[in-house]
């Protein structure tokens, strides 16, 4: 279930870029993760969490009125299933129980919009670990619901009022945190970051793609043309692909955030609009300017507002195995409306992305079979969508 053999490298990306008072602890970690992590029993003390608590296997849904509408034929894998309403929850179970095996009694973790923190908080409950968390108090302020889980489930929220005060801020200061506090784990949300993390990560997300490729072959008979996922840091997308990458035949598609257009300069995509440098621990594909300042980024989606993307998704595209696109926030959002009246499912913003990039560019898919990572339920954003269409009615 778990892959210790990738990484530090994937290609000219990744690699470990921290300072010397944290290579101890990303060498323990790797360490644990290539020993305790790849045993027996701890896949099936992970697996037994995943399916008796967090509700795995997700299931893979035919929307057959989409499909009607766009004219392919569109498949979703449900991680808005899972509990806590996004696939965060997979990672979160998985560096838990390995930072409890390590003897770790404390987590510390960062959070943008706040669903990694509702994940963390929730594994650290279930497993009996103290929890802090990093949020930058704009985020907090936007995001106050997901505060109070955090709270409710026992988590330390920890405000960061320095910088854009939001989810870049809040990873630089939870890593602080982890050099003065060596004995706690510190558990990164998505597939970035210094190595071992974009491997660990991945190894703890693939799990989707291994169901839905198992469950696309008894449902529907063959592989997909096309599998499609949004793209933040790169976790769902990745976990979705690595179950399709070996299937030669089957295009990989990974959606970021075009927020008002790549020409606007107000989007989140790495890839059309960005550079190679580094950020966070290792080397990829990010926002910045020609003094290698980080620049702001804007998306519709909280979960896909970040400015660099992780480094095994350059690697793929490096070797031409997958691919990268946009979707606009504006697509994004009329996705939202479809699916909810099409197939009575309100979609994350960040997975819209997914829907929307499908949608737009239905008439070149047009016969294919096409797998969606819906990657969690949009609950949470239902006061952003209102706020925004309040806005546009004025
Ligand atoms: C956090 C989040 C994302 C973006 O993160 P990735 O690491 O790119 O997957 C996407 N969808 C949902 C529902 C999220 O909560």
């Amino acid at each position: 279930m778990t892959d210790g053999a990738r990484g530090p490298w994937f290609g000219e990306y990744g690699g470990a870029f921290a300072p010397e008072t944290l290579m101890a602890s990303l060498a323990e970690l790797e360490q644990a993760w290539c020993s305790v992590g790849q045993s027996a029993e701890f896949g099936a003390e992970l697996a037994g969490l995943l399916r008796d608590y967090a509700g795995r296997p997700t299931p893979m849904t035919h929307a057959r009125r989409l499909s009607r509408e766009v004219g392919c034929e569109v498949w979703l894998k449900r991680e808005d299933l899972l509990h806590t309403g996004a696939h965060k929850l997979n990672n979160a179970l998985g560096q838990a129980l390995l930072a409890k095996q390590m003897g770790k009694t404390r987590i510390l973790a960062e959070t943008g919009a706040g669903q990694h923190g509702v994940a963390t908080a929730t594994a650290c409950a279930l497993l009996g670990l103290e929890c802090v968390i990093y949020m930058g108090s704009v985020d907090a302020a936007r995001q106050r619901p997901n505060l109070l889980r955090m709270e409710l489930l026992g988590a330390r929220v920890e405000l960061v009022e320095h910088g854009q005060q939001t989810l870049k801020d809040a990873i630089n200061e939870a890593l602080r945190a982890w050099v003065s506090d060596p004995e706690a784990h510190y558990l990164l949300g998505s597939a970035l970051g210094p190595h071992p993390f974009p491997a660990l990560v991945a190894g703890f997300q693939q799990v989707i793609g291994q169901e839905a490729r198992q469950q696309i072959l008894a449902q529907a008979g063959e592989l997909p043309d096309t599998v499609v996922a949004c793209v933040g840091g790169g976790s769902n997308a990745i976990g979705i692909f690595r179950g399709f990458v070996d299937d030669e035949g089957v295009e990989l598609v990974g959606v970021e955030a075009g927020g008002a257009g790549i020409a606007s300069g107000q989007h989140a995509a790495r890839f059309q609009g960005g550079v190679p440098g580094v950020l966070h621990g290792c080397r990829t594909w990010l926002l910045q300017d020609g003094d290698g300042q980080i620049l702001p980024t804007h998306s519709v989606s909280a979960g896909l507002d970040y400015p660099a993307v992780g480094p095994e998704h350059a690697e793929l595209l490096a070797l031409g195995r997958a691919k990268y696109d946009t979707c606009d926030d504006d697509v994004a959002l009329s996705a939202f409306d479809s699916l909810a009246r099409l197939e009575g499912i309100i979609p994350a913003l960040e997975s819209s992305h997914a829907l929307g990039w499908v949608i737009e560019h239905g008439a070149e898919l047009q016969g294919r079979r096409v797998v969606i990572n819906l990657s969690g339920r949009g609950d949470k954003d239902l006061d952003s969508v209102f706020a925004l269409r309040g806005k546009e009615g004025q």
